[in-house]
């Protein structure tokens, strides 16, 4: 199920599952005046959509974490990523949930914001485009990196 979680798209593609899985009862069950065949054409159809919809995030499912997180290896020493590390690191994060296998977690800071080692929901990683401070406390929970020690 951690498939369906990591993104919205995977929530979204989970719904039409459901969808579709009412729609074959009632056709299976004469609820529906739909025949067969279009009902089999647009299950084709609607299967589909949901592989396209998780095709992302079954792609990070398989790629391995040291993978991932070599895509931000350029921007490591910045000051500005320094400073988002030491964020990271300062325990003022509040991590709602976490799935260590699934590699995601859903952090809370008045809104929610859902975090993989590829991409954060929050304004600072869609503005810019490298970790914010959500990914890399992942990706310390996750022992990638290592958080730098504060006293
Ligand atoms: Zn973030």
């Amino acid at each position: 199920m951690a498939l369906f979680s990591i993104s919205k798209r995977g929530r979204f593609a989970l719904f039409l599952l459901v969808l579709v899985a009412l729609a074959f009862v009632s056709v299976a069950m004469g609820i529906s005046d739909m025949d067969s065949g279009s009902f089999a054409s647009s299950f084709v159809a609607y299967l589909f959509l949901v592989w396209l919809l998780l095709r992302r995030d079954i792609r990070y499912m398989r790629t391995p974490s040291e993978v991932l997180w070599s895509q931000w290896e350029a921007c490591a020493g910045s000051d500005d990523q320094q400073a988002r590390l030491s964020r990271a690191a300062s325990g003022e994060l509040a991590i709602k949930e976490i799935d260590k296998k699934a590699r995601y977690a859903v952090f809370v800071d008045g809104k929610r914001y859902r975090t993989t080692l590829s991409r954060c929901s929050c304004r600072d990683f869609k503005k810019r485009g490298v970790p914010c401070e959500h990914m890399y406390r992942l990706a310390g929970e996750l022992d990638i990196i290592e958080l730098p020690k504060l006293s």
